[in-house]
């Protein structure tokens, strides 16, 4: 059993399948909170900080999520998704943090049966969460988007970096890369020797940077250092088209 918050057809906005028509199940729960990224919200009179996606975080709203618990009932609802959009878009298991659920026996089933029809699954994760990929094998067919926190996020450095984790993708997924999501006061102090300490954990993978924001406005305070960050270390720089073209983060 595991929690959908929302699914949805749209356009990858994002890393380096930015452009992609994409089919996303966005997942419910996460291990990290990331206060750092200043995204508020109230609950009960009381204002609290997250990120971007605080609905599928905070268990405060997870009583508007969709509990998922027979594999054979998503799988039959995507295959007429995919029929009424007519080809099979990349799917994007996204969240919170959807390797939660990896272990579990519907998550699981789901993905395997969605890769036997040929579609291409990326997750996007923040590669803190371990995975046995000889027990799950599936997983070794899948695109690992590492959307690792930095110290912006607020999360302490023992939380938001596994090494075994990341070694462990890096050795047996088919595809993965690096995602940091940084801000102008970030690119100006530790993001560099940040992200080259990951890049010592996982050498030859390709990096992406995009900045830090949950609407137009937050995004145009950090998207220029972000671009001559990239532009000076080579790094991709991604921007975020969800954001920039409909100025949400939800159910694009
Ligand atoms: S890891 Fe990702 S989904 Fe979880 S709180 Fe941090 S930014 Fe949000």
């Amino acid at each position: 059993m595991f929690y959908l918050t929302e699914q949805f057809f749209s356009i990858q906005g994002e890393g380096k399948y930015a452009g992609v028509p994409s089919y996303f199940l966005r997942t419910g729960g996460c291990n990290l909170s990331c206060p750092g990224f200043g995204a508020e919200y109230e609950v009960n009179g009381e204002v609290r900080l997250g990120c971007d996606t605080y609905f599928a975080v905070d268990g405060h709203f997870s009583s508007s999520w969709e509990k998922i618990s027979s594999s054979d009932v998503l799988i039959t609802q995507l295959k007429h998704e995919f029929e009424n959009i007519g080809y099979l878009p990349h799917i994007v298991i996204t969240g919170g943090e959807p390797l939660m659920y990896a272990k579990d026996e519907v998550f699981y089933a789901v993905v395997k049966s969605m890769l036997e029809h040929d579609v291409k699954i990326t997750f996007e994760t923040n590669g803190t969460i371990e995975i046995d990929f000889n027990r799950y094998p599936a997983y070794k067919a899948c695109t690992f988007a590492l959307s690792l926190k930095l110290a912006n996020s607020g999360e302490p450095v023992q939380k938001r970096l596994h090494h075994q984790a990341l070694k462990n993708v890096h050795s047996h997924a088919k595809e993965a890369f690096l995602k940091f999501t940084i801000d102008t006061a970030l690119v100006e102090t530790t993001a560099l020797d940040e992200i080259n300490e990951i890049i010592e954990i996982l050498p030859d993978v390709e990096v992406y940077c995009m900045p830090v924001g949950e609407s137009r406005d937050s995004i145009w305070k950090n998207d220029r250092a972000v671009f001559e960050f990239c532009m000076k270390h080579n790094f991709h720089y991604s921007d975020r088209l969800h954001i920039r073209v409909f100025d949400t983060t939800q159910g694009v």
